[in-house]
């Protein structure tokens, strides 16, 4: 049996510091031993204020930081972030000012080590310090994925793999977001965090889960040795199927998590959480998809006058296919596979997914 532990909570130390003291107690056990080295991996996807719900809020990250110190380990903090640089990340997350005075290592993941995760996968690189780690804990926020409906505690970890690694994979898996879920399990089950505490305090909804997300309070915060037992819970919380993230579905075939998750707490129940919109991507027969995807699915669009032509998204996206003409960014929607990684990682919330009308009209036909 799975054990999800959930409290109701805010930021307000030092009640905080006291849910996740009593979560680490009974997920830590002896894991934590005096002098190891303990990485903790919260989600730093983007610079961002706290307020934004992009990142892990710093007093968690702060709180489980102490914990470790107690324990006379090392805590070092850890994410290969998408945007900005590590330092950046650290400084507007708040999280260098919140951890001040402890001895906590900073340390972006940058050197990889080569793990064999079998079919249909195989070599995979991913952060040596999260494979490393004598325990890693992963710290992931709750929020909502244009691509993956959800990010949660498995989706979290796609962080340990290094740098433009990342957009590399999204171009191998392509639109097919079952191949996407199933390396992210791959991930999870290679790196395997000891102990996992979401962030469900302030979450995010919507067209997460970037800067397009709206911040959403749900005052939770939930913990488990599973992540993948911790994500179908929050799934349950949502009135969401659970398979419905599909990381869910492949954690269940590959007998990581079972049916049975046993809940320590109150679970609340929310209806009105907002999802992202997602439209299949792939439907028709086979030999039609390419054609498909380029007039049917939904398109990465920008809102011009926005724009600050910072180049984030044409340095991200994995296709190449994004250019800009000095005055305007441009789409090649031929080469583009509809990760929707710009819209994620556009750090001034100016691009969107807009759906064709052709494709409107064809959905409502195959009523998809
Ligand atoms: S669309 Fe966003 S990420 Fe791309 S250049 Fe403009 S502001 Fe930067
Ligand atoms: S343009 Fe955007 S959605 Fe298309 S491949 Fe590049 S990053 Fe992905």
């Amino acid at each position: 049996m799975h054990k999800v532990i959930i409290r109701k909570s805010d930021y307000k130390y030092p009640s905080l510091t006291q849910s996740i003291f009593e979560m680490m107690d009974s997920l830590a056990g002896d894991k934590i031993q005096r002098g190891s080295r303990v990485v903790i991996k919260p989600n730093l996807l983007a610079p961002a204020s706290p307020d934004k719900a992009i990142v892990t809020h710093p007093l968690i990250v702060k709180a489980v930081a102490e914990y470790v110190l107690d324990r006379g380990a090392i805590p070092q903090i850890s994410d290969s972030s998408a945007v900005g640089s590590f330092e950046r990340v650290l400084k507007d997350s708040g999280i260098k000012e919140a951890l001040s005075g402890l001895a906590v290592e900073y340390k972006e993941f940058k050197e990889s080590s080569i793990v064999d995760v079998g079919e249909p996968f195989k070599k995979i690189e991913i952060a040596a310090d999260a494979l490393n780690a004598d325990v890693l804990i992963n710290l992931p926020k709750l929020k909502t994925h244009m691509q993956m409906v959800l990010t949660l505690g498995v989706k979290n970890l796609f962080g340990c793999i290094v740098g433009m690694k990342k957009p590399e994979w999204h171009f191998r898996t392509g639109v097919n977001r079952e191949m996407f879920a199933q390396l992210l399990v791959k991930i999870y089950q290679a790196v395997n965090p000891a102990i996992n505490i979401m962030d469900g305090i302030l979450a995010m909804e919507g067209q997460g889960p970037g800067k397009r997300g709206e911040p959403r309070h749900l005052g939770v915060l939930l913990g488990s040795s599973n992540a993948a037992a911790l994500d179908i819970t929050v799934c349950r919380m949502l009135g969401i199927v659970p398979e419905t993230v599909l990381t869910n579905k492949f954690a269940v075939e590959q007998g990581i998590v079972t049916d049975d998750i046993s809940v320590d707490g109150e679970l609340p129940r929310i209806t009105d959480f907002k999802l992202p919109e997602i439209t299949p991507l792939l439907f028709g027969p086979q030999k039609f998809h390419g054609l498909l995807r380029r007039h049917l699915v939904q398109r990465p669009e920008c809102d011009d006058s926005l724009c600050k032509l910072c180049g984030e998204c044409w340095k991200y996206c994995p296709a190449e296919a994004i250019t800009h003409s000095g005055k305007k960014v441009r789409f090649d929607y031929d080469k583009c596979i509809r990760c929707y990684c710009c819209i994620e990682v556009c750090p001034h919330g100016v691009l969107s997914a807009r759906e064709t009308l052709a494709g409107k009209v064809t959905r409502k036909m195959l009523k998809l």
